[in-house]
């Protein structure tokens, strides 16, 4: 892939043959289509990041055909900010591609103090996306999500709440994030009689956190004609070359964020040496390799983050191989499998 990752000063022009590689794959049976890649804006796009980072990285997805960004009500460091900042790209880089982009935003974890400031309420859910549109600076989200399963809430007053947000005009498709299959069948059956159909659901899924395979999540998405976007492909980073000799600085696991860097013991180690070796074999990055092995079980889109823009055009590439032996998947399966790392099991598994 010979386009270059995007350091610039002055106006942004996107790629030409920013189409030319990625592949595009129907969300369930909507019309929707998402680049098989899509990027998320949880870490490295607060106000702990430089603005021009946040900008190189994202144009960088855009060249590559990543047409697909996610965002939530709580991504920063300070909740809030990483809309912001996305919303002074829309202004400044984006300002003529918004109808070439699908962007999605969320509610469910805590935003604002009180009662009224987080899970599934529909005082929540409606606030929270108007928030969400003013830090964007647009009228309207591709996509609105219930970002984790409330359980004190009725199901019906959550779903009933994302119907209003689609009817009002507020999100063009609903969605899902970490609800099990049950509730998932529910969610989806309550949306259906509203008249709004549950468009996508956005787990956790990589080698490492299989919760979706035990549960029985991807054959309930394709019973219920659900798209999926499976968040953190790369298990935060530890699907990548950066963790095969110890932890290097600036890493995510250095940064007391979300991946702790005692999960990344020798055996931990070795494991990734042997998948990396695989990967190699295969003529792929192990970061690629661990993209195409989720796309592999019927997922639409992996939904990686990056630090940096190489780390895009890294991930950009795994669409060049996206299959694999029965061989190769009985090797990573020895090599991988259940580590404990679902973050988001109190929604799913709770
Ligand atoms: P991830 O893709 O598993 O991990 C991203 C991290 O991996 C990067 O920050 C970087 O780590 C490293 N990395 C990425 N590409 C690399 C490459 N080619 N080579 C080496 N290292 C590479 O995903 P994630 O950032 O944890 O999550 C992705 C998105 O999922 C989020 O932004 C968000 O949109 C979504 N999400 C949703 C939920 C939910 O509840 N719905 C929860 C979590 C995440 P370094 O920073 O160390 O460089």
């Amino acid at each position: 892939m010979a386009r270059p990752t995007r350091t610039f000063e002055g106006p942004y022009r996107a790629a030409a043959n920013r189409y030319a590689t990625m592949q595009y794959r129907r969300c369930g049976r909507s019309g929707l289509k998402l680049p098989a890649i899509s990027l998320g804006l949880w870490h490295n796009f607060g106000d702990d990041t430089p603005h021009q980072t946040k900008r190189d990285i994202c144009t960088t997805a855009f060249d590559h055909g990543i047409t697909h960004f996610d965002l939530a009500n709580n991504y920063g460091p300070k909740p809030g900010s990483a809309e912001s900042a996305f919303g002074q790209m829309l202004r400044e880089e984006f300002a003529g591609y918004r109808d070439e982009m699908i962007i999605s935003s969320k509610a469910g974890y805590l935003m604002w103090p009180g009662p009224y400031g987080e899970m599934g309420s529909r005082k929540y859910m409606i606030a929270s996306c108007d928030q969400s549109l003013k830090r964007l600076g647009v009228d309207y989200v591709d996509i609105f999500y219930s970002h984790r399963f409330d359980p004190d809430t009725p199901l019906e007053e959550t779903m009933g709440a994302l119907d209003h947000i689609v009817r009002s005009g507020r999100a063009l498709y609903a969605g899902i994030s970490s609800y099990n299959t049950d509730r998932t069948r529910e969610a989806a059956r309550i949306l259906r009689d509203l008249g709004t159909p549950c468009v996508i659901h956005q787990p956790s899924y990589n080698m490492l956190n299989r919760w979706v395979e035990r549960d029985g999540l991807l054959d309930t998405l394709e019973d219920e004609g659900i798209g999926s976007i499976a968040f953190t492909p790369l298990a935060q980073g530890l699907l990548t070359k950066k963790y095969l000799g110890g932890v290097p600085d600036g890493s995510r696991a250095t940064q007391g964020k979300s991946l702790d860097a005692g999960v990344i013991t020798p055996e931990m180690t070795q494991a990734l040496n042997g998948l990396n070796d695989i990967a190699e074999a295969r003529g792929q990055t192990l970061a690629q390799m661990a993209i195409a092995w989720v796309l592999r079980a019927g997922v639409t889109t992996a939904l990686i983050g990056a630090s940096k823009p190489e780390q895009v055009v890294d991930c950009a590439g795994a669409v060049a191989n996206l299959t694999f032996t029965d061989d190769e998947l009985t090797r990573i399966d020895a090599l991988s499998g259940e580590k404990g790392l679902n973050l988001w099991a109190a929604s799913s598994e709770g």
